[in-house]
């Protein structure tokens, strides 16, 4: 049994993606080849956002957006702790500093009572420039954008959505991308829409910022790559990506459904032996991963592992207590939930192509697990 199953996908698709890669081949024309706009159109209809550019992959796009707004040293950005360390470190990359806010229990995603309390806090007890919100997706679910946005606005910040893992998702038919000014996403293998290789994107409605990105991810160019007019780094998307790209956001809605029915059956059968993920009305989960909490954690994975069932633990380690993160301002406010999470938390096998027998095994086994 696998995590992730990337070639039941690629059989479905295999004449489509090898015509794709060969149009490549026959064109040459690897950088910035046709597919890339033509990839971004697809995104730009798919998602309903104005603005799509492909870039090399999430922390890339991540880290063009920070420095589109200019972050800098002496600059604050408010990121959850308990997320993948990229969202963290794009904010370090640029030599400014990630403040941790505590999550909810149930959603995985940015606690908003504390995001709140925490933006006082950076105000009155430091001398940082918060300049913005970076909300994470966890785990496909979108977060709440609409208190997120609110607060953002009564406090003159912007909110940058870290949407690696939720492409495909929603809230009230308004589908992930659309949710916030600024967001970002990934084509990592693993994610919901994934490529062969790095891949990632980054949506807008503003055109400004648009224009900036467009060239930043081209060497800050200008009128033309041998015009410089600010710092910018090699963001791309390979064409090669972007063909295959084309091939897979056409089954994307297809495979989210699939995903939810994947769920939904993980659910019913384990919702009174551990805690499930909860459905949120309106919400669309892109369901990148499905993880349970249960203070058996450790004894379950093993259990699974000695009959073949691969699970994950994301994450082992909130951030705020990762050697690298290290800092006093970490202690501006007790980070309990993202702490215990680390502890609790089980992705189990997800993908569109798991089929109700594997299922039922998985589940049977959980079950078998907590008896033992
Ligand atoms: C995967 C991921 C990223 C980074 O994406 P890459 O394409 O691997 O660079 C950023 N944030 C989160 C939450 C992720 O899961």
């Amino acid at each position: 049994m696998q995590f992730v199953d990337l070639k039941s996908q690629y059989l479905r698709l295999e004449t489509e993606i090898r015509a794709a890669i060969d149009k490549v081949l026959d064109h040459g024309q690897y950088i910035m080849g046709p597919e890339v706009a033509a990839f971004e159109q697809d995104m730009q209809t798919f998602s309903g956002v104005p603005y799509a550019i492909g870039v090399s992959s999430g922390t890339d796009a991540l880290k063009m957006v920070l420095m589109a707004k200019g972050i800098g040293p002496g600059d604050a950005v408010i990121v959850p702790a308990f997320t993948f360390v990229a969202t963290a470190e794009v904010v370090k990359i640029l030599g400014a500093t990630p403040i941790f806010c505590d999550v909810d229990a149930r959603s995985f995603n940015i606690d908003t009572d504390c995001l709140q309390i925490l933006i006082e806090k950076v105000h009155n007890q430091t001398d940082l420039h918060l300049k913005g919100i970076m909300p994470v997706d966890l785990f496909g679910l979108p977060a709440n954008y609409e208190a997120i946005l609110e607060i953002a606005k009564a406090h003159d910040l912007f909110v940058l959505g870290d949407a690696a893992q939720s492409f495909g998702g929603a809230i009230n038919e308004k589908r992930v991308g659309a949710l916030c000014d600024v967001s970002a996403t990934s084509f990592f293998p693993a994610k919901p829409l994934g490529c062969y290789g790095d891949g990632g994107a980054v949506f807008t409605h503003d055109k400004n910022l648009y224009d900036i990105i467009k060239s930043i991810q081209f060497h800050g160019k200008g009128e033309n790559q041998y015009d410089n007019v600010r710092i910018g780094i090699t963001g791309r998307l390979d064409t090669l990506q972007a063909a295959i790209l084309r091939c897979k956001i056409k089954v994307l809605g297809d495979e989210i459904g699939s995903r939810q029915s994947v769920a939904d059956r993980y659910t019913q059968a384990l919702s009174e032996h551990v805690i499930t993920p909860m459905h949120y009305s309106g919400y669309q989960s892109a369901w990148a991963q499905y993880t349970i909490r249960t203070d058996k954690r450790d004894a379950i994975k093993a259990h699974l592992q000695s009959l073949g069932i691969p699970t994950a633990i994301y994450y082992p380690c909130p951030l705020h207590e990762q050697p690298a993160y290290m800092s006093p301002y970490n202690d501006l406010m007790p980070l309990p939930i993202a702490k215990q999470l680390s502890k609790e938390v089980l992705s189990l096998p997800m993908h569109p192509y798991l089929s109700p027998q594997q299922q039922q095994d998985i589940s049977s086994a959980i079950v078998d697990a907590l008896a033992l």
